[in-house]
């Protein structure tokens, strides 16, 4: 790429984005904004769009639009609004790069958007290919679209498999793919004591500091059953080749088993920025403002097998992987109204998983070969899903 890496950074506002924008920072002679999106935090997109002044910024709505151009009067940035602008931004002719960073199914539409550009993605999304992982992936080789995953376990399997690998692991002397997991907060807590868990214990992850809804994903696993699906479409790996470790200091980010025995894996520091600096400056390295590893501050590494009974979401996601279709979308769409009942307080933590369970029941199985397939399984666990909290509530 001759000149300067040109972004689009979807989510500008969350967590990842704010990462993003740190490594960008450091980088001035590498990398120029062009577009910057966020939904409710305009504070924080106002500060971005002054400090980076990018040609365009997205926000949700018209009337948040109009206070972010008036707050952004003189940057020079033209304040867009809505889905169609978010798409827009994703796949303009003077962006390289998109950073998807959206939380949830609302970043199916600008990361599809992205990919169908053929830009190179750098995937934070998850969800977006847990949704839509065939249509998402068909798209990828169609456009022969450059997608190198942020994801911490993801990137570092990335890092561990050979710089030739073309989606055939076997053909690479792969036998397994292995996906660390800290355990989260509730690692130890017993089991019967998670009833009483608030959002507020949830979100405070013992090393990662992250949006609310992921951290509560990683709290009842189901962030790493999200992670063995994306795996599943990024490495095209079979549910039997997918096996998920927890090691609770966070150091290994994930590995790769080889047939002769030998095991390849990512360490550093639990920074965010490691991924996305690796993913940004791909295939030279970048500083990314992360601290050097320090293995004999860190002494000793754990493993242990994860517990079904105390992560029943983590089942969940492999028997939404395993029966295919549209499972996935339910099983995404599912969680997402459940964690946010959870986060409002109008949900007990172990019910998360009763009713991503009861929804994967009550929808009929049906393919997602296409988008509308896609959307309307979405839709479909959604329904179910808000269906039975109204129920709960009625009782
Ligand atoms: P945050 O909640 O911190 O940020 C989410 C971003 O999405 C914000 O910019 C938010 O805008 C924007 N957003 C929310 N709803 C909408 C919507 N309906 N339309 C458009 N934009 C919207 O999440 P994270 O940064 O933690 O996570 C982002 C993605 O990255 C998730 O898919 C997550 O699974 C994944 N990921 C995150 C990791 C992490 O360490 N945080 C690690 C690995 C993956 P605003 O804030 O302005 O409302
Ligand atoms: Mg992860």
């Amino acid at each position: 790429m001759t000149g300067r890496q040109r972004l689009a950074i979807l989510g500008a506002t969350g967590s990842i984005g704010l990462s993003t924008l740190d490594v960008v920072a450091r980088h001035p002679e590498r990398f120029e904004v062009v577009a910057l999106t966020g939904h409710r935090r305009l504070d924080i997109l106002a500060a971005q769009c002054r400090r980076h002044r990018p040609r365009y910024a997205v926000v949700g709505d018209s009337a948040d639009a109009k206070r972010l151009g008036e707050a952004l009067a003189g940057v020079g940035t033209e304040v867009l609004a809505g889905v169609a602008a978010l798409e827009g931004v994703a796949a303009l002719p003077e962006v390289d790069t998109v950073m998807a960073a959206i939380v949830g199914a609302a970043g199916l539409s600008p990361t599809l958007a992205a990919v169908r550009a053929g830009k190179k993605v750098l995937l934070a999304n998850k969800e977006a290919l847990v949704m839509a992982g065939a249509v998402f992936m068909a798209e990828v080789s169609r456009r022969g679209t450059p997608l190198l995953p942020i994801d911490s376990e993801h990137n570092a399997v990335f890092q561990s498999l050979p710089r030739a690998f073309d989606g055939n692991l076997a053909a690479c002397g792969v036998r397994k793919v292995l996906l660390t997991a800290s355990g989260g907060p509730f690692r130890a807590t017993p089991i019967e004591a998670l009833a009483e868990v608030t959002p507020e214990q949830a979100c405070a992850h013992p090393n990662w500091v992250m949006g609310r809804k992921i951290s509560v994903d990683s709290a009842t696993m189901m962030n790493k059953g999200l992670e063995v699906i994306e795996a599943r479409w990024l490495f095209n790996a079979m549910p039997d080749q997918i096996e998920v470790v927890i090691h609770p200091e966070s150091v290994i980010h994930s590995l790769v088993q080889y047939v002769d025995g030998s095991v390849l894996a990512q360490l550093g520091n639990p920074d965010m920025r490691t991924p996305i600096a690796h993913a940004l400056a791909y295939p030279e390295r970048i500083d990314a403002g992360v601290a050097p590893l320090d293995l004999f501050e860190i002494g000793r590494l754990n493993f242990e097998r994860p517990d079904l009974r105390r992560f029943p979401c983590l089942s969940l996601a492999f028997q939404a992987l395993r029966a295919g279709g549209n499972a996935p979308a339910v099983l995404n769409a599912a969680n997402e109204v459940a964690v946010e009942a959870f986060l409002e307080g109008r949900l007990a933590y172990p019910d998360i998983a009763q009713v991503i369970a009861a929804s994967l029941d009550a929808v009929p199985a049906a393919a997602t070969d296409t988008l509308e397939a896609v959307l309307a399984a979405d839709r479909a666990g959604r329904e179910a899903a808000l269906g039975m909290l109204l129920a709960r509530h009625a009782s």
